[in-house]
């Protein structure tokens, strides 16, 4: 059954109850991970953890609880929820205060897990491929962050829904593609492999770097560097990264067909790999 845990409370997620003074509520103060459960084993948890870390510190949330102990609550709800292939979300907000900005230095983080299945994905996706437009990068300027502050990446999600689209794309003022609203994006040209350099303008995604691990192992060149709008428009093949999709292809942007419109090799043997590394 798909459970919540809260602060050691565990139950439906229906009945999981938060106060309407949690910081996260008010001011989507907090940090999160997604995670896959693949046959009850959640894959790269110590990445997401470290991930989780990381985007802590960089917001000033001190985790009460050792590395250890939020891996032994995530594989515990993960198990009792009896979901082998289940999509894991852990989220810590700072705490619960009246609303100010300001909060106490010693407030008490809220942690939530919950487990649900995971939801069925179209094998369409993977052999179609889809759409996505261009947009304007309009989020903050530490998007190495995995926060719960997601206002713009759900607009962004909205304009691309609107167009027909499954995914937008950010732009910068100078041309330069970051990544998609909820996923990392890779382009291959002449068979170079490219993708922008984790640095604040992009999310530091766990598929992202087990596809550069992969594309290594394959002896696929890559450049992980900035490259521009028109490098996507006139890529061979671009394809979005992320955990529960893992790479997806992308055939066509703001209109223009990618390449011959059809997911390409490069795409379709990074994801063999990717799923060969993952059963290893
Ligand atoms: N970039 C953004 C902005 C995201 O929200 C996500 C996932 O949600 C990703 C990239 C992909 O990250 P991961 O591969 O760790 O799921």
């Amino acid at each position: 059954m798909e459970l919540a845990y809260l602060n050691g409370w565990l139950g439906s997620l229906e009945d999981a109850v938060v106060s309407v003074n949690d910081r996260g509520y008010n001011f989507g103060d907090g940090i999160y991970e997604v995670i896959r459960a693949y046959d009850g084993v959640m894959f790269a948890l110590e990445e997401h953890l470290e991930r989780l870390a990381l985007s802590a510190a960089a917001v000033e949330i001190n985790l009460p609880w050792k590395r250890n102990e939020l891996k032994e609550i995530a594989e515990d709800v993960r198990s009792r929820s009896g979901i082998d292939e289940a999509t894991v979300y852990i989220q810590v907000t700072r705490g619960t205060a009246p609303r100010n900005h300001l909060s106490d230095e010693d407030m008490r983080p809220n942690l939530l897990v919950t487990v649900r299945h995971n939801t069925e994905i179209d094998p369409a996706l993977y052999s179609e491929g889809i759409k996505a437009i261009t947009i304007p990068e309009f989020r903050w300027q530490m998007c190495h962050v995995k926060s719960i502050s997601l206002q713009a990446s759900v607009l962004a999600k909205r304009r691309a829904n609107r167009a027909g689209a499954v995914e937008a794309i950010f732009i910068l003022p100078d041309g330069t593609v970051t990544e998609g609203a909820s996923s990392n994006v890779f382009i291959v040209k002449d068979g170079v492999l490219m993708t922008h350099p984790a640095d604040n303008r992009i999310l530091p995604g766990v598929l992202r770097h087990f596809v550069l691990k992969v594309a290594e192992a394959l002896g696929t060149a890559v450049k992980v560097q900035p490259y521009n709008i028109l490098d996507l428009k006139k890529a061979d093949e671009v394809f979005i990264t992320g955990t529960v999709t893992e790479i997806v292809p992308v055939v066509n942007v703001d209109g223009k067909k990618i390449g011959n419109g059809k997911p390409g090799p490069v795409t379709a043997r990074l994801h063999k790999g990717y799923t060969a590394l993952r059963l290893r």
